[in-house]
């Protein structure tokens, strides 16, 4: 069957340059716009124009003295927000631009324009917390957009997916103590930041509604897939949530320079085919992704051309092939989705 896609594409998003030994830089995105760009590519998806943010659209998340201090870059030369974070003179229209970018996106899959969407933006957003930018991000471009959803769009529950390499410490803070949105995170660990331990579930109403799978590095496309239908899958589907987005990193790819995890293109193909499936159970496949981390340049574009054509339909992993890559996951997964398990278990009466 044939999706619409949509996707979010705009060279203004180069222009937040981080120097030149960054992982995190334009070259990305250049790379992942070729691709889209290429004769087996060209036209089969629907471009989403972007468009800034507003300071009273980012203040969802982050505290305006924050969005002050990130707008007063404006222009300078190079701003340290962080020791891994900097900005040049268009960092903060660029990151007004991805909140924007992912926002229309959201508005452009619930106004039915796309069946779905992913926005290749950056900076990315995960780390960045209320008042603070990290690990390469500036603002939340995934918690912005959810908020932005429910606000807008009268919706009820989100689902995040988050299986970049890194915990998405920033989106968990979001929502800690809020059920409405439900946090599942996939990542190395103990690892940069150092959060996401399997006991960090939510507090308050919100208790139960985090779920941190912590990963020694190894693990790969078998494992990641016993992962999401075991634990992600179930809850998921009980939770039965209006949206389900995607902090896409790709930084668990298997050559990625910064990370220990072995996920192929393939393997993406195939988590997306899970999240694919879960979005046409609960929510008439509303779902959106938006670009986290992800730093072998070959490797992500690859990645996110798997994604896409299983996104807009013009491939289909079968249930067979799914069930297959799973009964190949190392049984040494075993004890850690047990122990996830164990700690959600009084919130999920599925387990
Ligand atoms: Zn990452």
């Amino acid at each position: 069957m044939s999706l619409k896609t949509g996707i979010v594409k705009d060279y203004r998003y180069l222009r937040h340059e981080t120097g030149s030994y960054h992982p995190e830089s334009p070259k990305r995105l250049e790379a992942m716009y070729e691709m889209i760009e290429s004769p087996d590519m060209n036209g089969k998806f629907i471009e989403i124009e972007p468009r800034h943010a507003t300071h009273e659209e980012i203040e969802v998340i982050h505290q305006l003295s924050y969005i002050e201090q990130v707008a007063g870059t404006a222009g300078k030369a190079h701003t340290t927000l962080d020791p891994d974070t900097s900005t040049s003179p268009e960092s903060y229209d660029t990151a007004r631009l991805a909140v924007g970018g992912l926002c229309n996106a959201i508005d452009s899959v619930v106004k039915g324009d796309v069946n779905n969407a992913f926005a290749f933006v950056r900076p990315p957003g995960h780390h960045a917390g209320p008042n603070r930018a990290a690990g390469f991000c500036i603002f939340n471009n995934v918690a912005i957009g959810a908020l932005h959803a429910i606000n807008n769009h009268n919706m009820e529950r989100i689902l995040i997916v988050d299986w970049d390499l890194h915990h998405g410490n920033g989106t968990q803070h979001s929502f800690y103590e809020d059920p409405r949105i439900l946090y599942f995170s996939t990542h190395q660990y103990p690892f940069y930041p150092g959060t996401g331990g399997v006991q960090e579930i939510g507090r308050g109403a919100g208790e139960g509604y985090t779920i941190n799978v912590p990963l020694r590095s190894g693990p790969g496309n078998g494992e990641y897939l016993k992962i999401f239908k075991r634990i992600l899958q179930p809850v998921a589907l009980e939770f039965k949530p209006d949206m389900i987005m995607l902090s896409a990193g790709f930084d668990i790819y298997y050559k990625d320079p910064l990370g220990g995890m072995k996920v192929t293109p393939d393997g993406f193909g195939m988590l997306t085919r899970v999240l694919l499936d879960i979005a046409d159970s609960c929510c008439g496949g509303k779902f959106v992704a938006t670009l986290e981390g992800g730093y072998h340049i070959a490797g992500i574009t690859e990645s996110a051309k798997v994604v896409l054509n299983g996104m807009c339909g013009e491939t289909h992993v079968t249930g067979e092939e799914l069930a297959k890559a799973e009964e190949e996951a190392d049984s040494s997964i075993d004890r850690i989705i047990e122990t996830v398990i164990k700690e959600i278990k009084p919130f999920w009466p599925v387990f």
